[in-house]
């Protein structure tokens, strides 16, 4: 067990893509496979874009195989996750650090693999989705867009290590990934039906344009004007600046989540003072939008970051946590609702914050565009409701561009503070909350195999499949960091990933961790069994290993 993700290789990617797809018609196990109809698309940046929806900046954009996934099933505009200058070992974030029970908690930030490592997974996340589109004829290769998203100060921004990793994404060509992937595409070029090596050379490697800039609570506005002036005249890229909840002031946030039933949840003054204040903000935001003029590119906000308030009844590690999800939605749209009313409508919003099945169609017919999600993805739905919220999409009208509709805009953001859908109900406030290391299930069975912990994953690390006729769950050690998101959603009250038997890529991987399991290596296995660890050849392993392993090369070859 360990909370470090290891990379898959682009070809491993691939290979699982395309066994799964042949043998299941799922990819990544996401089974609810969107495809678009072609009748109508959007434009951003220059760019066609066929549905205004993907997952934000978090734990679905982190991983090569997250991006997949959430394209397979609808998703068309992805906000990759988060780097910084802080990245790998140096970066430390607390484990757990999520939970979606209810309203979503986390005290994750930014990616935590390396920078370089970050690249190489966009890279191979966007040549995977090039190829896979086409394949499978689940779109227009070239109508999905790829956002990336930088913090936190100038000092980091302008460093060689987000330098690079700035440039390497606005074109790929030169990075060793991007070589790495084209050679597997021709060498397989054979393997695919509906794809040929003058396809394989078109694949533009200019994965991103555009840019969130996510800086710290409290950072002052002259930091985040030379941030953005770096981004828009250095680095001539579109912008978007992701605003803070706090611009509503502190009063109207105190009474709207004491009114909702989120009374407890614990926040100070302190935190929207420190912060960039509304008038400020305002006077910003249209100098960038001028100087984005003056260098043809568009500059525009992200409503909302998520809502930093005090962990008080040990929901995480830590002393402060981030907010997200339901309780999330009546703020962001306030905000959305008292920017737009400033700037007459004429000011490009990206929405994050708690957008659901119930208020997506609404948000969108605002004007406000693209929306991601995060939190709905970490709910027993996963990554198959997406195909849900893009048709939702689909069946709104396309406008031409993001101006905002302000009356609109004010008439939904008055009924969100209002809307039963986003209040804390009676039931789930006196529901006791489940604490992390309170269930200690170790049982490598399940009483009834669910498969909850499977769709909550973000990671894809557990999966389920039948052996000897029953169907079992096994937790892959490779691709999971510990978020504990699984853990909330167990109803046989076990730690999947620390409790039930797990896949092992090899011999240290098993020895670093105290989880039941086993590693595969050529004829031999290494296995932890009722506490011991033991090495011998496959076939006098103990049944249950045997079987797991017989299951897995009939049906995941791919995991082995
Ligand atoms: S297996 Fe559980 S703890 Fe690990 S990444 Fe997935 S949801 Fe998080
Ligand atoms: S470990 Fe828990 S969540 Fe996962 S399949 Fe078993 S019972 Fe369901």
């Amino acid at each position: 067990m360990s909370d470090i993700m290891v990379q898959i290789p682009f070809h491993k990617l691939m290979e699982r893509v395309m066994y799964e797809k042949e043998n299941y018609n799922t990819v990544y196990g996401v089974s609810n496979l969107y495809t678009h109809d072609g009748k109508k698309d959007l434009n951003l940046f220059d760019h066609g874009l066929e549905n205004p929806f993907g997952p934000a900046a978090g734990p679905h954009t982190q991983l090569a195989q997250n991006l997949v996934a959430s394209y397979v099933g609808g998703s068309r505009f992805f906000e990759l996750k988060t780097v910084q200058i802080l990245d790998g070992h140096d970066l430390h974030v607390d484990k757990p650090c999520i939970r979606a029970d209810d309203e979503c908690y986390n005290v994750e930030w930014s990616t935590e693999l390396y920078v370089p490592q970050a690249l190489e997974e966009y890279i191979k996340g966007w040549y995977a989705i090039k190829l896979i589109a086409k394949e499978y004829g689940f779109g227009d290769p070239d109508k999905f867009i790829f956002n990336m998203s930088v913090g936190y100060n100038l000092e980091g921004i302008k460093s060689k290590k987000i330098d690079d990793f700035i440039e390497g994404l606005k074109d790929a060509s030169n990075t060793e990934t991007w070589k790495e992937c084209e050679k597997w595409a021709l060498d397989h070029v054979n393997d695919f039906k509906n794809i040929d090596e003058a396809y394989i050379k078109s694949i533009s490697p200019k994965v991103c344009n555009s840019i969130t800039l996510s800086t710290m609570h409290g950072c002052p506005s002259d930091e985040i004007e030379g941030i953005i002036t770096h981004l828009l005249t250095n680095k001539k890229i579109n912008t978007y600046l992701k605003c803070n909840p706090t611009l509503l002031g502190y009063d109207f946030v105190r009474k709207t989540m004491d009114d909702m039933g989120y009374d407890y949840m614990s926040f100070e003054t302190h935190g929207f003072e420190s912060d960039l204040q509304f008038e400020d903000a305002v006077a910003l935001i249209r100098k960038m939008q001028e100087l984005g003029k003056a260098n043809g590119l568009t500059f525009g906000v992200k409503l909302s970051n998520t809502f930093h308030v005090k962990i008080k009844n040990s929901e995480l590690p830590g002393q402060d946590m981030y907010m997200s999800g339901k309780a999330l939605y009546p703020l962001t749209i306030n905000v959305a609702a008292k920017l737009a009313k400033a700037f007459d409508g004429k000011l490009p919003m990206s929405f994050s914050g708690g957008a659901d099945a119930n208020n997506i169609k609404d948000i969108f017919n605002t004007g406000i565009w693209p929306i991601t999600v995060a939190t709905i993805l970490l709910k027993p739905t996963g990554y198959q409701v997406i195909k849900k919220l893009a048709t939702l999409l689909d069946e709104c009208e396309f406008p031409a561009d993001q101006t905002v509709n302000v009356s609109l805009l004010e008439e939904l953001a008055k009924k969100a503070v209002e809307d039963s859908n986003y209040k804390k109900t009676e039931a789930a406030r006196k529901k006791p909350l489940l604490t992390f290391g309170e269930n200690v299930n170790v049982r490598v069975e399940c009483k009834v195999t669910c498969g909850s912990c499977v769709n909550v994953c973000p990671n894809r690390a557990n999966t389920t499949l039948m052996v000897d006729g029953v169907k079992r769950m096994l937790h892959i050690d490779d691709y999971c960091n510990e978020c504990g998101n699984c853990y909330i959603f167990c109803p046989d009250k076990c730690t999947p990933y620390k409790d039930r038997l797990t896949l092992f890529a090899g011999k240290k991987e098993l020895e670093d961790s105290t989880n039941q399991g086993f590693a595969v290596m050529g004829d031999r296995v290494i296995y932890r069994f009722d506490g011991t660890v033991k090495e011998c050849a496959l076939t006098d392993a103990p049944e249950v290993i045997r079987s797991f392993i017989t299951a897995l090369k009939e049906q995941q070859p791919y995991l082995l």
